[in-house]
């Protein structure tokens, strides 16, 4: 078991970046280390009289699906980090993701998805939840809020989007959302992984469930996966109860830990990410090789005044999507000729990372013209040199 620090604040009651060292850690009363060691262990001891255990209980360790030293300390963080009553962890945002909605909803509901978001959200709408579980969704441009009414319907249960969308950077208001999500009765969840804290907190602008791949940035590694969802007790402990301990999306304790030591790093990750990210898209969006960019950040950007709003000067995020004048072939040759940039799906890690969507595929008729005639380059902003990272897109861009 694990124990507080005698004689020391509460972590919980402090500033953000103290949150980000302390919280969710314990002094390990086995061995005295003052960081919570990685438990293995499947099982945890029973009472001398077990009869009054609740077997499917979460707030104690006992079973490893159920919860574990790791999953509990990593969960405490992240509620803290957003401003929660409560988190859930699970094996990846996927997982996190199907959670929210696999709890919430159920045959007959009807559910308002933004029209950009993860592919993976997007299939469970389009294809498994309405084929296997008769659930219907209608996808809008959840960035134009009248579309938003519009969708709704007295059977909408949840309305879902992504803060700034995976991989277009479309920019949604969210307070604006959760207004109409509420006057309808139903819940709003908000994929935040582009926009973490303290970029970001959606739950204060009236989110009822915050979702993360913990994949990207909290943990910012790239060398773990897990996934998150943070908001009242209540919701998030139905999703412990059906995705955790009875479907089994269980995060693995290493990875709890790995992503609750990434995640001390945060706000000074983020700092350089986004500062690095508004240097390379002003640079892109000049150079005459460059067909688009989409940043937030970009007074062009379509939402650009609403990110301004909304993010209060905390900056813009680091992800961008662009393309080189030209069609798929010279997408590949620019990608090509990158010799810091890696090429490589996921984002938020600390290095650089481009890939390359080309323009086939049904979601790419959602998306801005641009897209379409180019394809685009999605660019997540590592923390290496800015100046290191400029120097390789322009000699990219020379060679093409
Ligand atoms: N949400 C967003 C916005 C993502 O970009 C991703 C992955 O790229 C996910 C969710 C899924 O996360 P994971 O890969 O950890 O399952």
């Amino acid at each position: 078991m694990t124990t507080p620090r005698p004689n020391r604040l509460d972590p919980l009651s402090l500033r953000f970046s103290t949150q980000t060292v302390h919280a969710g850690n314990r002094v390990d009363e086995g061995s005295g280390a003052i960081r919570t060691p990685i438990v293995m262990a499947n099982s945890y001891a029973l009472p001398e009289d077990p009869s009054q255990v609740s077997w499917s209980g979460t707030d104690v360790p006992l079973y490893t699906r159920n919860s574990g030293t790791n999953q509990l300390g990593l969960q405490e963080k992240l509620a803290a980090l957003e401003g929660g009553e409560d988190a859930v962890v699970l094996a990846s945002g996927v997982a996190a993701l199907h959670g929210v909605f696999f709890s919430v909803l159920r045959s007959g509901d009807h559910a308002v998805i933004a029209d950009v978001t993860y592919e993976a959200t997007w299939r469970l709408f389009q294809e498994i939840l309405p084929e296997k579980y008769g659930i219907e969704a209608t996808f809008v441009d959840a960035s134009d809020l009248g579309a938003v009414e519009a969708a709704m319907r007295p059977n909408t249960r949840l309305v879902h989007v992504e803060v700034i969308g995976n991989p277009t950077t479309k920019v949604v208001d969210i307070a604006g959302v959760a207004q109409i999500a509420h006057a309808q009765g139903a819940l709003l969840s908000v994929d935040s992984t582009f926009t973490p804290p303290p970029l970001f907190r959606p739950l204060e602008h009236g989110a009822d469930f915050v979702v993360h791949s913990l994949t990207k940035y909290i943990n910012g590694h790239g060398d773990a996966m897990g996934g998150a969802v943070i908001g009242k007790r209540e919701l998030i402990q139905q999703i412990k109860s059906d995705a955790m301990v009875d479907v089994g999306g269980v995060i693995s304790p290493f990875n709890a830990w790995l992503i609750q030591r990434g995640s001390v790093t945060l706000p000074l990750r983020l700092e350089r990410h986004l500062q690095s990210a508004a240097k390379i898209a002003a640079f892109l969006a000049e150079h005459p090789k460059v067909a688009y960019v989409y940043y937030p950040g970009l007074e062009a950007h379509p939402q650009h005044d609403l990110a301004v709003r909304q993010f209060e000067g905390r900056g813009f995020g680091a992800m961008m999507a662009f393309a080189v004048h030209g069609g798929p072939d010279a997408q590949n040759r620019f990608v090509a000729s990158l010799r810091v940039i890696t090429s490589a799906v996921s984002l938020g890690h600390d290095e650089s990372l481009i890939v390359h969507v080309g323009t086939e595929g049904p979601r790419v008729k959602a998306y801005p013209e641009p897209f379409q005639v180019h394809g685009h380059l999605r660019f997540s902003v590592g923390l290496e040199d800015p100046e290191d990272l400029l120097e390789d897109l322009a000699a990219a861009l020379e060679a093409i």
